[in-house]
Formats: structure tokens, sequence, C-alpha cells
């Protein structure tokens, strides 16, 4: 029987690092690290090589794509979103200001970044990241999975 439950769980560990599904979230960012990862989307870059598919709910996500500082406003969210996400869940920081706060480190409205909330796996730095870093810090990321 345990010998069973090893080889289902070492089957879907490989069949969630060939179709990853991520979800993502802006936490406040000027919105270019979004477009950077809308670019991975696109048939240039045709992230759908790797499996990597974006899904509209966290429920359904293995990675979780997260952009900007956290604000006071979207930290709540951010928590429950986590919260929901399928474990385990790669957890991405993109861009400078998710790595690290980036320009806007020490405004009046920043309760990030990301790694004092959410544990995080990858970071991605950048302003903004270029698709190709996006797409090999998540497959470099599938791995820890
Ligand atoms: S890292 Fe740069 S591009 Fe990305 S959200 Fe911050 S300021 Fe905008």
């Amino acid at each position: 029987m345990e010998e069973n439950e090893r080889k289902l769980s070492k089957l879907s560990r490989w069949g969630l690092k060939k179709s990853p599904w991520a979800f993502h979230l802006n936490t406040g960012s000027c919105n270019n690290c979004d477009i950077e990862i809308l670019d991975v989307l696109t048939p240039k870059y045709d992230a759908e090589r790797f499996g990597i598919v974006l899904v509209g709910s966290p429920r359904h996500a293995d990675v979780l794509l997260v952009t900007g500082i956290v604000t006071m406003q979207t930290y709540p969210r951010l928590l429950h979103v986590y919260e929901q996400t399928a474990k385990p869940c790669l957890v991405v920081a993109i861009g400078a200001c998710a790595c690290s706060g980036g320009i806007f480190d020490g405004s009046y409205h920043m309760v990030g970044p990301l790694d004092k909330i959410i544990p995080v796996d990858v970071y991605i730095p950048g302003c903004p990241p270029r698709p190709e870093a996006i797409i090999d810090g998540v497959v470099k990321g599938l791995a820890k999975l």
C-alpha cells in the first residue's frame, strides 16, 4: 500500500512539473511586469511548450506569479489568495518591486517585499524582467517541487 502511495505521489509530481498551472497576482506594481507576464503567454514566447497555462482561480494553481511591492491595500488579498493555492505551490517574485521593493522601497504604503509575508521560491529581478527571464525562472523553480 505504501509503495502504491509513493508511486502515485511521484507520478503526480512528475505531472505537476510537466503542466504547471499559474495564477498571476498584482500586489501594487506599475503594470510593466504584468505586461511582461502577458508577453510570456503570447505565441512569440510560447510558455505553453512547457505546459505553463494561466488559470483564473488560485485553487487551480501550482505556481503563484506575484508582481508589485505588496501595498497595504493588496496585503489581505495576497494572504487570501496564497491560502487558497494548492500546496505545494511555487511562489515566484517577478520584478525588483516584488523581490526587494525596487524603486518604491520605503514607500509609506508598502508592506512587502513579498518574502516578508509569504515564502518565496524564485526571485526574478529586473525592472521589468524580460519574458525569457520569467520563463527561465519558472522552469528552474519547478525543479524544487
Ligand atoms: S519592477 Fe519595475 S516594472 Fe516591475 S512593477 Fe516595479 S517598477 Fe514596475
